[in-house]
């Protein structure tokens, strides 16, 4: 047996023997190791529970209660105000939130809550602003005293029981927690020992202690994830030498003046940063970020040409032949004037004028080459690529570990997408890759007017109104949320304890069936198509462009319109169960209907009423602001959805909450970039920290060879 005291079974530790190491083991929980990193959930801080006719103005205090109402109100200027009525034996205190209208979906009527916060009189009443919210359990409405750490349970252990246990294991054990950080660096950071921030964190003399010992863990875990991406980072940028292209003055006038408009402020930062790092004589790896039609695509064509001047070549890369097509448009009209060789590579070319561009792109005849991602594919040789840029949209992943390399220089990577990531989950998953925002739309562009549309009245009026923009000669989106209609009850986005779902859940509205119901219904006196991913390309690529060309009037559509497609003409939009996407990707489709120089109108139907949902539909009502939206999203609905993935589901964090701590993230982000950075990462005092980065990310992260 090994002689580290933290491997002891806890069987052996007093208090528990072996019934109670069963039970215990169930939560997985076999040594004291275990144990120790069995953190609480969170704690009940009873030291300051006051009747409410005992409180006090503007002190911090806590009160319980049971939720007996729940209100939200629309104030002027798209704020609103979200209201938890409590009450505390008969004596009433109202929880109030501003600009967070998702806060009421946390409720429901008859939860013992404590709400702790600084309490004041308003009309009468005791209110608490933004209070700190803890919902309690029947073991909880009526302990006293103290700081009680709260931990997950399972079948035949009491929350009293395990306080005690890990209380004895606590005071006997938590000193032989090494810490891997070296003490000058812990001092720097003002963190303290691994060891006491266990301790204080299970066994908290008050709030203060527990939150420093919250928060010294989850910057130990958010320290070794960033030291991983800064790893990785290095890895990329010392991996053999990019070719410098400069951008001159007089390289930028002859770009510039390809364009029909003037940069926005946006787009000209976007292109700085990307000229600096193009000239900087290590491959760029940046990810360019920016709301729907904020003008990616001039960034992008502008980057090539800096590639193109210095005698390079330049590949875009787009996620579907639909867009890679589009691009190539916008791109030969753009250079109809100019003597750049170019040519798209996508699937519609013969055999024989794909060996012929392939080939002229072997002899670097060709300078830029748009295509899918068959662009990468082995049989593709560049001469000389200097840069690719790759037009993520929603997918991401593929282009960090895309690997693009000619003669054994490194190529420049610049990834688009149209999806505005929250800051903390952006420096998490992409926190390797460089950043550059444009969050400003080109001038004189209008906002989408967006309603929900919920009842039959509402509903025929929305019709009406679609049906006579038709009329005039507009064109209609209608999004289904899937290609066929879902016979059995489909997997909703919603919260599984949620009391207040009254309705049953209907099924998921298919482009099919909502095709056939409208052209023989509402839409009957109108062109109607439908496409979906399902179709053949043929089918799909013909009734797009019948949609384009005006051929048709209205198209049913899946998601698959909400990347790029570009129909000036078509500014309205029909979004069916619309509860059923996530804000961000709504928000993108509706960029769909704002193309062009009409107004564009979105109508999200929607049947239900749980208030999740409704306060996320109304958030794309009043906000028009992607970066905001992806951040509502992100704190309704957490990572995974935001980015259509579950891909942060694979990330080893232990405590780290990326919605919560972001402020500890960007502390720890610094420290790690500025460790690995200056080479002070590879002195030996490091090496036990090394280690434990190494072990927790080497898989996720492919960091082999990068130490
Ligand atoms: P996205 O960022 O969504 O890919 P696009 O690149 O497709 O946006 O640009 C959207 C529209 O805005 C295009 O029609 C484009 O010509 C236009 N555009 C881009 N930049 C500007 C600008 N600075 N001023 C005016 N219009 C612009
Ligand atoms: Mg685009």
């Amino acid at each position: 047996m090994s002689d580290d005291p933290l491997l002891t079974p806890l069987q052996f530790v007093k208090g528990v023997g072996p019934k109670r190491a069963a039970i215990l083991e169930r939560l997985e929980l076999r040594t004291v190791g275990d144990l120790l990193w069995y953190l609480p959930r969170d704690y009940l801080d009873l030291t300051d529970v006051r009747p409410v006719t005992e409180l006090k103005p503007d002190e911090v205090q806590s009160v319980r209660g049971r939720v007996v109402d729940l209100d939200a109100r629309h104030l002027s200027r798209g704020r609103t105000l979200s209201a938890v009525l409590l009450d505390c034996d008969g004596s009433y205190l109202r929880g109030v939130w501003f600009n967070q209208p998702w806060m009421l979906g946390k409720f429901h009527p008859d939860d013992y809550v404590l709400f702790s916060g600084k309490p004041k009189r308003s009309n009468g009443r005791w209110e608490m602003s933004h209070p700190r919210i803890q919902w309690l359990d029947e073991q909880d409405t009526s302990a006293h005293g103290g700081i009680l750490p709260r931990y997950g349970l399972t079948e035949g252990l009491k929350m009293d029981e395990l306080r005690r246990i890990v209380r004895n294991v606590v005071e006997a054990y938590a000193e032989y927690v090494a810490d891997p950080l070296p003490p000058e660096f812990r001092e720097r950071v003002q963190l303290p020992s691994l060891s006491e921030a266990i301790r204080s964190i299970h066994l908290p003399q008050n709030a203060a202690e527990f939150e420093a010992g919250k928060r010294a863990l989850i910057y130990h875990d958010l320290l070794d994830f960033q030291l991983a991406l800064a790893l990785r980072r290095r890895y990329w940028k010392g991996r053999g030498n990019a070719p410098r292209l400069p951008t001159t003055m007089k390289i930028d006038a002859r770009i510039r003046r390809l364009f029909p408009f003037k940069l926005t402020a946006g787009q000209d930062r976007a292109v700085k940063e990307i000229s600096a790092d193009l000239d900087s004589g290590h491959a760029m790896h940046r990810l360019l970020q920016a709301d729907v039609g904020a003008g990616k695509t001039a960034v992008a064509i502008y980057a090539m040409l800096v590639a193109v001047a210095a005698g390079y070549q330049a590949v875009l890369m787009a996620p579907t032949e639909l867009l890679a097509v589009q691009h190539w448009n916008t791109l030969d009209r753009l250079l109809a004037h100019s003597r750049v060789q170019r040519a798209a590579l996508t699937g519609s070319l013969t055999s024989a004028q794909r060996r012929d561009t392939l080939e002229r792109i072997r002899r670097g005849e060709l300078q830029i080459v748009v295509g899918t991602q068959a662009v990468i594919q082995r049989d593709v040789q560049f001469q000389k690529l200097g840069l690719a840029v790759i037009d993520e949209q929603h997918k991401f992943g593929v282009a960090q570990r895309a690997h693009f390399s000619t003669n054994g220089d490194a190529t420049h990577i610049l990834v688009m997408t149209a999806t505005p990531i929250p800051r903390s989950l952006c420096l998490t998953q992409f926190g390797d890759l460089d950043l550059s925002i444009i969050d400003e739309l080109p001038p004189g562009r209008q906002r989408v007017v967006t309603s929900r549309v919920m009842g039959d009245v509402v509903r025929r009026k929305a019709w009406d109104f679609v049906r006579q923009k038709l009329k005039s000669g507009r064109q209609l989106y209608v999004i289904c949320p899937r290609v066929e209609a879902a016979p059995e009850s489909p997997a909703l986005p919603q919260n599984p304890d949620s009391l207040l779902i009254e309705e049953g859940p209907e099924p998921a509205a298919g482009v099919e069936q909502a095709y056939r119901d409208l052209s023989s219904g509402e839409l009957r006196d109108f062109r109607v198509g439908y496409v979906h991913g399902q179709l053949d390309r043929d089918t799909k690529a013909r009734t797009m462009e019948a949609f384009r060309a005006g051929e048709l009037q209205v198209l049913v559509s899946t998601t698959v319109v909400e990347v790029g497609v570009d129909v000036p003409n078509a500014t309205l939009m029909v979004i069916y169960q619309a509860e059923r996407f996530g804000l961000s990707q709504l928000h993108q489709l509706r960029g769909r209907v704002a193309r062009g120089q009409f107004q564009g109108y979105c109508f999200l139907f929607s049947e239900t009423d749980r208030p999740e949902a409704v306060s996320r539909l109304n958030a794309l009502e009043t906000s028009t602001n992607g970066f905001q939206i992806a951040e509502a999203d992100f704190a309704i609905r957490g990572p995974g959805d935001v980015l259509g993935t579950r891909q942060h589901g694979d990330l080893p964090l232990r405590v780290a909450d990326l919605t919560r701590d972001q402020k500890i993230l960007l502390e720890a982000r610094d420290a790690a970039f500025a460790l690995v950075d200056s080479g002070e990462f590879d002195e030996p005092h490091f090496v036990p920290l090394k280690v434990r980065v190494l072990e927790r990310f080497q898989k996720q992260m492919e960091l082999a060879g990068s130490g």
